[in-house]
């Protein structure tokens, strides 16, 4: 049997006794892959930085300056690490679990950019498997972003609220009212004046009413 013919047959013999096992491996080469296309862009963008400069000498150039440059950048890095200020490269695995417990609980990149302030973009590769490793710090600061995060639960400047609810006001509809619409049970409690802010699932509500309202879908009762 022909090479090719041989290496089609086991394919088709593996994709029925193990689908699993093939889907794994075309996952592995496509990060793989994603990996070596990431590599070789930052290759390129660093053969076209200045001689001198670490990212060059990083490219492949062994010039006086970009050695220089590289062993000024090593002699950073040692004294930092000897300070106890290392922020070592680590796998992204952990990172990557932990971003998939978040989302599974409804806690996706956006809240986790917004509480950690690690960017979106990098979350991404981290999700998506393009990034195999991140700096230990990342890492850290992802590891810490807990439930807490959640989008509702996000504090926002209660400003934008408060302007939609002196209209509503002043239009005359009562507190008590605009509470019950927003399905509180309780005295409207929305933090007030300079620097004040409330949670995103709180300025949600009050928008739903006010553009209820605007819609003329909601009926006075009080
Ligand atoms: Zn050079």
């Amino acid at each position: 049997m022909p090479a090719l013919a041989r290496a089609k047959a086991v394919e088709s013999i593996l994709s029925l006794l193990a689908p699993g096992f093939l889907r794994e491996q075309r996952e592995k080469e496509r990060r793989v892959s994603a990996q070596e296309e990431r590599l070789s862009k930052i290759k390129i963008a660093c053969a076209s930085k200045p001689h001198g400069t670490r990212a060059r000498y990083a490219a492949g150039c062994k010039c006086m300056l970009c050695r220089a440059a590289n062993s000024r950048y090593e002699t950073v890095r040692a004294l930092a690490r000897k300070n106890g200020d290392a922020n070592p490269i680590v796998s992204a695995d952990r990172a990557r679990r932990h971003l998939a417990e978040l989302s599974a609980k409804g806690i996706g990149r956006h809240s986790v950019h917004e509480a950690c302030d690690v960017s979106e973009q990098i979350l991404c590769a981290i999700i998506y498997g393009q990034r195999e490793n991140i700096r230990a710090r990342t890492e850290r600061r992802i590891l810490a972003v807990d439930e807490g995060a959640r989008r509702g639960k996000c504090l926002m400047p209660a400003a934008p609220t408060w302007r939609l609810l002196r209209e509503l006001l002043r239009d005359g509809y009562s507190k008590v009212q605009i509470v019950e619409w927003m399905g509180g049970k309780r005295a409207l409690q929305i933090k007030h004046g300079e620097g004040a802010r409330i949670t995103a699932a709180t300025a949600m509500k009050v928008e739903r009413v006010y553009n209820l309202i605007q819609a003329g879908k909601l009926r006075r009762t009080r």
